[in-house]
């Protein structure tokens, strides 16, 4: 024997208690339930973690059960991340916008044995109560003045318990998270997050090209836990030792910025949360005092969004690009040394690539029949990836989602250059193909909201008898502005081939978005299609 290290299997309770032990007092603010802001800690949030896990045990929790927790982002939800997976338990983490019906799919498809819930939610969870049938006891977080369910009281629960637990052991590889795609197309899928998974993927995320986390950071996730794996962002802040601010439910633009100005340096939202964030800024002649940077992903970042962040208030933009199923940070558009010395338009235009990907991230790109795509910032293909925090198989499927050499599909069409940094072209199913020729959906979208009248737009193809599909372009115009098609025209003019440019533009007050806060492209279809637009035929 030539000698051996030890066996430390990857679970997530040496997260929290490595920021216990070492980063014990590291703040933790939290807008808990009613509205009020309070100061936690890494300590305390361990302690109530496995308070946590001591009730769930006692009321029959055993290895591998499912439970729902649909909960805001507060220090109490991060209590129950830990709490689930310590007593040997599985997170489902919920999200509240979801349609009932999508609701009562996924928790009766994960069988949760129990459901933790926030208190303003009551009505969300009533309503789904009677066609859940695995769902064996409710736990509410907080109180409710008018109780529709006969909810078991997390405070008491965890409050009767002493914190005297040891974290369940086992192998690294069980499993510790569920979460569900947001389903556009057929029934939403479970994706299923492994001990292992989600601390490697962690591990990753905090790299100085990545998060850049530290113990000087105090990192505020504005994208709900119950998306995506809440980007990691509550496994990540714990392992570096970082502090955390977490917004709770009020996540209007004042809300966001009283909770930004807690010592915030670093936070992380999907663009719609920052072009509401940056218009209150300018309206109300607003400045930051600590935050430095901003993780921008989980749809197309616009340029002018970038812009605005980091030439009006000297905060730096990390373009993200991720999915469910890759748990989820795929990739960061920070700056290697060949783009850091480039001149700032040309940086810019960098930024605005989804980046490159971490070590344990692998990414490629194929074209139709499989074969690579070349590495040349002009070569379009599927962008396919692999590592040990990719999906592998849904939740009781019967087969892998992977290839013969374990690359997934993301379904996602790229490039990618010399460099290895990404550009996401667009959905596969968001291509406007016209007259044989591919236009960008997201392409016009980031030059349309480049306009100075406009607060949001989405593209999309609806049928045409000579070219097959041809774009058409909705507008959401910001408050007070009053932007015209010819306008509007003009300036994508300027960017685009004419046959590029959409054939209509239709003015809205606001787009439809899925509950994930992205452009809900299915809906917006559907309001053409009643409009008496054609669309293309699958
Ligand atoms: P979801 O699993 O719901 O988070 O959706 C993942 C999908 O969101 C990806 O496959 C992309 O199509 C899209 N997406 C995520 N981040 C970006 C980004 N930075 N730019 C463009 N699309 C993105």
């Amino acid at each position: 024997m030539l000698g051996q290290m030890q066996d430390w299997p990857l679970r997530v309770s040496r997260i929290i208690d490595h920021a216990a032990r070492y980063h014990a007092g590291r703040a933790i603010v939290s807008r808990d339930g009613d509205g009020v802001v309070r100061r936690a800690t890494w300590a305390g949030v361990r302690d109530g973690a496995l308070k946590a896990a001591q009730a769930l045990t006692r009321l029959g929790l055993r290895r591998g059960d499912r439970v729902g927790v649909m909960a805001w982002n507060t220090a109490r939800h991060l209590e129950l991340w830990y709490g689930v997976p310590g007593a040997g338990g599985v997170t489902h983490s919920l999200n509240p916008r979801l349609f009932a019906d999508q609701l009562v799919y996924i928790v009766n498809h994960a069988e949760d044995r129990f459901l933790v819930y926030d208190a303003d939610l009551e009505g969300v969870v009533a309503a789904i109560a009677p066609r859940l049938e695995t769902v064996e006891a409710f736990v509410r977080i907080g109180e409710t003045d008018a109780p529709r369910i006969d909810a078991l009281s997390y405070d008491a629960l965890r409050d009767a318990e002493d914190a005297d637990f040891a974290w369940v052991e086992g192998d690294e590889g069980e499993a510790c998270g569920v979460c569900y795609t947001s389903g556009t197309t057929g029934d939403p899928k479970g994706v299923v997050y492994s001990h292992r998974s989600n601390v490697l993927h962690a591990m990753a995320m905090i790299q100085p090209d990545m998060l850049g986390l530290s113990s000087r950071d105090v990192l505020m996730p504005v994208v709900p836990l119950f998306h995506a794996n809440g980007w990691s962002t509550a496994f990540s802040a714990p392992m570096a030792g970082a502090g955390m601010a977490m917004p709770g439910r009020n996540l209007t633009p004042p809300a966001l910025f009283e909770m930004l100005e807690q010592g915030v340096t670093i936070t992380a939202a999907v663009p719609a949360v920052w072009l509401g964030l940056l218009d209150h800024l300018r309206r109300e002649g607003l400045r930051f005092s600590t935050l430095n940077r901003v993780v921008i992903g989980g749809s197309a970042c616009p340029r002018a969004v970038i812009e605005a962040f980091q030439r009006d208030y000297g905060v730096t933009v990390l373009h993200a690009w991720g999915m469910t199923e890759t748990s989820p940070l795929g990739s960061f558009a920070s700056l290697k040394p060949e783009v850091a010395a480039l001149p700032p338009e040309a940086r810019l235009d960098v930024q605005c690539k989804v980046g490159h990907p971490p070590f344990t991230v692998d990414l490629d790109l194929r074209d139709d029949f499989g074969e690579p795509v070349a590495w040349n910032g002009e070569s379009r293909g599927r962008l396919v990836i692999r590592g040990p925090g990719v999906l592998k198989r849904y939740l009781k499927a019967e087969r892998d989602a992977t290839d013969g050499a374990g690359w997934f599909d993301t379904g996602d069409v790229a490039t990618m250059d010399a460099l290895g940094y990404v550009r996401i072209v667009d959905r596969t199913k968001d291509l406007i193909k016209s007259g044989g020729e591919w236009i960008s959906s997201i392409d016009l979208e980031n030059v349309a909201v480049a306009h100075p009248d406009v607060a949001e737009a989405a593209a999309v193809a609806v049928a045409h008898a000579q070219w097959g599909e041809r774009p058409v372009l909705v507008v959401a115009p910001k408050p007070g502005a009053a932007p015209t098609r010819a306008a509007l025209l003009a300036h994508m003019g300027r960017h685009f081939a004419p046959w590029q440019l959409p054939d209509d533009v239709l003015f809205v007050e606001n787009l439809p978005h899925t509950a994930t806060g992205k452009l809900s492209k299915l809906t917006l279809r559907r309001q053409l299609e009643a409009q008496g637009y054609r669309l293309p035929s699958a």
